[in-house]
């Protein structure tokens, strides 16, 4: 059937004094209603330009954008701006990263929630009222309506961010995009606000686009993940895949740097050799060659295909495109 939303070739650049980024490099991917496809990714990888790019929030010039992006069919690409903020908040909402700056500290949160749903819906002021506390119910917020008319600075990190969630749901959009929810926040309330966000993902039935640099909290909520590495997904396949046998070098890399909740020293943490190429002048062969311990000659000047490695997953790296290479390596990387 039809995807709720399907990303075809698509690329993005920025022309700059010091020349052209190419910051994301033809990506495509689609996202089903209901589901939760993860990206993931160092900084840097494109992964926060691509959400960009899905609301059309890339200024052009300098940014150049090209491909497909269809939203229940219908392509996105060549929108005007007044039909994008028909779109923006009503139909895909969005979360970002720093919830401080994200919100107006000289407005009360109610009225900045009643804001959003009135872009949207020409609701009488009683009505808007009752939405936004409702919202505030939703996410968690207690004493609603007390909390109502404070102002961002009366909130701590976390609560800022639940009321970010709010003004994101406030119009009930059928797409959460998610960047980085919780990166700015103590470790504690990270998970607070991912099981909030999971809770609203089912209760609302949004399907939810949730990039992070952490593989590790997109365990519990991903259907699918996505690899981001250079501008390009490496690796896709459902988490359960990912997980148990990871094919690419970045993505092994990636999961042998996860924190274990039962590490009990601190040594026993990898992290990924060498630093992502420049996308001024992406390389020729595979982006990953400079970092990868299993690099071959080829891989210096060919840019690897994508290789079917097993059900719905697939990895773009040369070790695929010999028969059985993989599966030891795997074992050897996870177990
Ligand atoms: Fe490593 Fe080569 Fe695979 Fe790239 S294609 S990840 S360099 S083995
Ligand atoms: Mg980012």
């Amino acid at each position: 059937g039809r995807h709720l939303l399907e990303v075809r070739n698509l690329r993005v650049s920025f022309d700059t004094y010091g020349g052209t980024v190419q910051a994301v490099r033809d990506v495509s991917f689609h996202l089903d209603e209901g589901e939760c496809l993860a990206i993931v990714g160092e900084s840097g990888c494109g992964k926060s330009v691509t959400a960009m790019a899905l609301l059309k929030l890339i200024a052009t010039p300098p940014g150049k954008m090209t491909g497909s992006i269809l939203f229940r069919g219908d392509e996105l690409v060549g929108r005007s701006e007044k039909a994008m903020n028909r779109i923006r908040g009503r139909e895909i909402g969005m979360i970002f990263q720093d919830p401080m700056t994200s919100l107006n500290p000289t407005m009360s949160i109610g009225r900045q929630i009643e804001e959003v749903i009135a872009e949207h819906d020409a609701l009488p002021r009683g009505e808007r009222r009752r939405r936004a506390l409702d919202v505030l119910g939703l996410v968690g917020i207690p004493e609603a309506e007390r909390r109502y008319g404070q102002y961002p600075h009366a909130f701590s990190g976390g609560m800022r961010q639940r009321v970010l969630i709010a003004m994101a749901i406030a119009c009930r959009p059928a797409l959460l995009i998610a960047d980085e929810p919780t990166t700015a926040l103590d470790v504690t309330i990270q998970a607070q606000i991912l099981d909030i966000i999971g809770a609203l993902q089912k209760e609302l039935a949004m399907t939810l686009l949730l990039i992070t640099h952490d593989l590790g909290v997109v365990a519990k909520m991903a259907d699918r993940i996505a690899v981001f590495y250079a501008g390009q997904i490496v690796e896709r396949g459902s988490s359960e895949a990912l997980f148990r046998r990871p094919a690419h070098p970045y993505t092994q890399a990636l999961l042998a740097s996860i924190p274990r909740i039962d590490a009990t020293r601190a040594d026993r943490l990898s992290s990924i050799e060498g630093t992502p190429p420049d996308l001024f002048r992406p390389p020729i062969g595979c982006a990953f060659f400079p970092r990868c311990t299993r690099a071959m000659k080829v891989c210096a000047t060919m840019p690897p295909p994508s290789f079917s490695v097993g059900e719905g997953q697939q990895a773009s790296c040369w070790l695929h495109a010999m028969v059985g290479g993989n599966v030891g390596a795997a074992e050897r990387v996870t177990g």
